[in-house]
């Protein structure tokens, strides 16, 4: 079933559902996205170590990755990205970018950040430069960077937030969607909305209520993983990510694990995004199919084998544990390359093998 997106050149081909788990191809005008998906994360306009070649190269075949709007504006500035003509440009990634609003970083990451209706004023984390960030602002940024996929600003309260803040943050996201609706798009780009909410259920569902009439391209659930408990994550997901409408991808941000992830298309979610696996590599985390490997451990000393015997990526089938281990306590910077190639790797086929699934034992849609 193919469904038409509001956004020209966008459309969302839904192939099969399993339960609400579904798999799909998100149509773009930079090339087809296979969901459920996996997104890394370039938060400064690089998924940190990887060239582009080898982002795009099987079996890791990135489809597409993110850039974060608020990184990417302090530094290296609008005016070095614009003379490349965008984010594409200047990084050399060809496939489709999705760049996030700036919000969340400007009220986790900045020092200073006063909030009211009509924006954030903050402190730049770098340099303590004092700027200000709304949804026209965060907009036209994200025009800049000419990602394909831009998404709206929105106020994500922290996981422990009282009733009041989250509904000023909801009445704020939503005023925010309208304005963000009402600029004008470069040609090519498209716009998903941000449900916000926290844990309860039912301001969930009354968010999503006055988002998902408007002319959205997808919606995305926000405000998960943010020190709110596991339970609550999954409860959330489970109840309420296949009430997102059908004819539009759903996108859960910032989640998560493995196990997050075949929770989350279970629950009917189709993109993800997460610094886990790339992070977690750079610290010595590897995740492989039968868990988790600490690779600074010294069990792995003399260990010839590779990190995950099934694993078809480049490291796994050139390097051994011993070999990683060595660069890892040498800090070499080597190493931060083979484990992020090897973690991306592992989320991509992850995401595939649940794919498959859907597809092989799903319904037809
Ligand atoms: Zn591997």
């Amino acid at each position: 079933m193919l469904f038409d997106l509001p956004t020209p050149g966008f459309s969302f081909e839904l192939l099969a559902t399993l339960g609400n788990a579904r798999a799909g191809i998100l149509h773009t005008p930079r090339g087809d996205i296979l969901t459920p998906v996996f997104m890394p994360v370039g938060t400064l306009g690089t998924v940190k170590a990887m060239t582009v070649a080898e982002l795009e190269a099987p079996p890791l075949d990135a489809r597409i990755i993110l850039g974060n709007t608020y990184h990417l504006y302090l530094r290296p500035g609008l005016d070095v990205i614009s003379a490349h003509g965008g984010l594409h440009g200047f990084s050399g990634w060809r496939r489709p970018i999705l760049t996030d609003s700036g919000g969340f970083q400007v009220f986790s990451l900045a020092a200073i950040n006063e909030i009211d209706d009509d924006g954030v004023t903050f402190r730049s984390h770098i340099d303590g430069s004092k700027h200000r960030l709304d949804p026209e602002t965060s907009m036209r940024i994200q025009a800049t960077l000419g990602s394909d996929i831009a998404m709206v600003f929105d106020q994500c309260p922290p996981g422990d937030a009282n009733a009041d803040v989250h509904a000023l943050a909801i009445r704020r996201t939503t005023a925010w969607a309208h304005r963000c609706l009402a600029t004008t798009r470069p040609s090519g780009q498209a716009l998903f909305g941000i449900v916000q909410g926290g844990t309860d259920l039912d301001r969930r569902r009354a968010h999503l209520a006055e988002l998902a009439a408007l002319p959205f391209d997808g919606l995305a659930i926000g405000g998960l993983a943010v020190g709110e408990s596991l339970d609550d994550t999954y409860r959330i997901l489970d109840a309420f990510a296949h009430e997102l409408p059908a004819d539009k991808p759903r996108y859960v941000m910032g989640v998560g694990t493995p196990t997050d992830l075949a929770r989350g298309v279970a629950a009917g979610v189709d993109m993800f995004d997460c610094v886990m696996p790339t992070r977690n590599a750079r610290n010595g985390y590897l995740f492989t199919s039968t868990g988790k490997v600490v690779i600074s451990n010294a069990k792995y000393r003399l260990d010839t084998g590779p990190i995950d015997a099934e694993c078809p990526c480049d490291t796994c089938r050139t390097t051994s544990r011993a070999y990683l281990r060595h660069l890892h306590m040498a800090r070499e910077i080597l190493y931060n390359r083979l484990a992020t190639l090897h973690n991306l790797t592992f989320y991509a086929r992850t995401m595939r093998a649940l794919r498959d699934r859907i597809l092989a034992d799903g319904s037809k849609a």
